[in-house]
């Protein structure tokens, strides 16, 4: 079968050779175009809640049609109109910039390429439900170069070059590529093939740890949905860009993208766990766990997304916040990391949250639906006016988990999955969780999921752990958390956010504001850490903070706390280990075999 038979009626062809210029050369031919056929590109990418108008990086838009020239007329900032005739193939050309490093758009140089369908995808309107195909050039100067993406190949050489299929937009822009000399192995977890691919790391890789963690990881989450069941998909690609620092992932519906700091990966002839590995190894359970939690089972709002505008759910407590309770839970129950350790991320969560004074501002399903206003447009006063979904959403996660366990009827693993039953692995609505929790355990739960998701009272936190064996108790603040400050302190004290009611508001302090000097009676002192105000002020509780704010100096009157001030700092101890590995499991990690 020739390539041109097997292309479907509407068929990309991306030319990556500009690597120099960081430019992806694009041709679209449309089989049928519609008279006056209208194109787009989409102003959000899936998953990452923020309007980020990919159509910037689009230029050089050209169309034909039998050789002659189309006008195209732009409607507005993301949409044309190419004015060509109905049923003679339509050709586009266009070039998109590919100069971003992250997992939401494109990236391509002379060592790796990277991109998603939103970023060089036009949408041909009406006919978003045909098959699409992907053809990906391998130019000779990129020789050696090798391709991954979930998409469903057709006519692939073995480096991964050539031409894949989508059965609808949707899915071709919910397969990332990823380009380049990279690292790859594969592996089967609990018989589904799996492709892990690194690219970017440092020689000393770990690649047979990294692949034997991830498929821990993956066998937990597919028993934990299935049981002894098949999981909803039978690929899935991991495509991890190792840099020298960074943090993100991005979930699909077989594959994910990821980026992750070159110290974080394991490192041949290492046996210990570094805390960067234990973070990259969340965020891989993470996505994962997203492959079920929001890619199949979601929000109703994204049973078809609109790719042309925000698209709003209250619900990002649920699929943001549950995965976060489930990914470091799952790789507790895989053995990847033991009781302590779990702890301590959970005491890192609480605090979080408990540090943050905007949870009493917003609820965090309030928070859900102004994601791309707020969460994703973060400032100096994002602390004080919303919580993040992910933080206080997996400790709702945890207080329904326990409060259930605490009844003893069921758990929200079994909430999980029912729901799953119940939407066939669909959209869903929080009536729908609310008639799974009253069916499974017997009773209405509208008060909790109420005042936990749509009030902003306290979380029953200690309650809740007190009865799993786990005691929570106040600890000392930090220093910044007694002024109510975050700092950034690379060459001196630079205020980020100041918090709300606290001692630093008090005292005049603004986002922005260098901390240069503290003065107690008698003396001066130069300040470098915020570490350092203890130790200079002693036990003086009224000092003039210098600070320089716009080039001008300023004496602000600032009122220390005490040490035993209120605190917003708690730290979890184990009470009862027996009571405690009814949820969290046996202490021991697994075999590290
Ligand atoms: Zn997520």
């Amino acid at each position: 079968m020739s390539l041109a038979a097997s292309t479907a009626a509407v068929h990309y062809r991306i030319d990556p050779s500009q690597t120099h210029a960081h430019l992806y050369r694009v041709t679209l031919t449309v089989a049928v175009p519609a008279a006056q056929q209208e194109l787009s590109l989409p102003v959000w990418i899936p998953g990452s809640y923020l309007v980020r108008e990919f159509s910037k990086n689009l230029q050089s838009l050209q169309a034909q049609q039998g050789g002659d020239p189309v006008p195209l007329l732009q409607l507005d900032k993301h949409r044309w109109r190419a004015q060509c005739t109905a049923g003679t193939p339509l050709v586009l050309r266009y070039e998109v910039a590919a100069y971003d490093t992250s997992v939401r758009t494109a990236w391509l140089d002379a060592t790796r390429g990277f991109f998603n369908g939103t970023s060089l995808c036009l949408r041909v309107h009406g006919q978003e439900d045909a098959p699409h195909t992907l053809e990906v050039a391998c130019p000779p100067a990129l020789a050696g170069w090798s391709l991954a993406t979930g998409l469903e190949p057709v006519a692939v050489a073995p480096s991964g070059f050539g031409l894949y299929r989508a059965r609808n937009y949707d899915e071709l822009v919910d397969c990332p590529v990823e380009m380049g000399p990279f690292w790859s192995a594969q592996f089967t977890a609990c018989g589904v093939a799996h492709q892990l691919v690194v690219a970017g790391a440092a020689p000393s890789l770990d690649g047979e740890r990294l692949l034997r963690d991830v498929q821990r990881i993956c066998e937990e989450a597919i028993r934990f949905w299935h049981g002894a069941q098949q999981p909803p998909f039978t690929r899935y690609v991991f495509l991890l860009n190792v840099v020298h620092d960074g943090y993100g992932g991005l979930e699909h519906g077989n594959s994910t993208a990821l980026i992750c700091g070159r110290r974080d990966l394991p490192r041949v002839g290492e046996a210990a766990t570094p805390e960067g590995y234990t973070t990259l190894l969340g965020l891989i359970s993470h996505e994962y766990f997203h492959t079920w939690n929001v890619k199949r089972l979601r929000p109703a709002e994204f049973a078809r997304y609109d790719y042309a505008c925000e698209n709003y759910t209250e619900l990002l407590w649920f699929f943001e916040g549950f995965t976060s309770y489930y990914d470091d839970l799952l790789l507790r129950r895989a053995g990847l990391v033991d009781h302590a350790t779990y702890l301590r991320l959970l005491t890192k969560n609480i605090n979080q949250m408990l540090q943050t004074p905007g949870r009493q501002v917003q609820s965090v399903a309030q928070a859900s639906f102004d994601a791309w206003v707020k969460y994703y447009r973060q400032d100096e006063n994002t602390p004080n006016s919303t919580v993040s979904y992910y933080t206080k959403g997996a400790l709702v996660g945890l207080c329904l988990d326990l409060a259930l366990r605490r009844e003893g009827r069921t758990t929200l693993d079994d909430v999980m999955r029912a729901l799953w039953q119940r939407t066939g692995g669909g959209p869903m609505a929080e009536t729908d969780l609310l008639a799974v929790l009253q069916e499974l355990s017997g009773r209405d739960w509208s008060g909790e999921i109420g005042q936990w998701a749509h009030g902003t009272a306290e979380l029953p936190l200690a309650e809740l752990l007190a009865a799993h064996g786990i005691r929570l108790q106040a600890e000392p603040a930090q220093i910044a958390q007694r002024l109510g400050l975050r700092v950034n302190e690379n060459h001196g004290v630079h205020i980020k956010t100041v918090l709300r009611g606290g001692a630093a508001e008090a005292a005049g302090f603004m986002a922005g504001d260098e901390w240069l000097a503290l003065e107690t009676p008698g003396q001066a002192w130069r300040l470098h850490k915020l570490d350092d105000v203890p130790l200079y002020a002693a036990s003086a509780t009224r000092i003039t903070a210098l600070v320089a704010r716009d080039q001008r100096l300023m004496r602000l009157a600032l009122t220390l706390p005490g040490a035993g001030a209120a605190s917003d700092t708690v730290r979890l101890d184990v009470q009862d280990a027996a009571v405690a590995q009814r949820w969290l499991g046996p202490a021991q990690p697994g075999p590290q075999a």
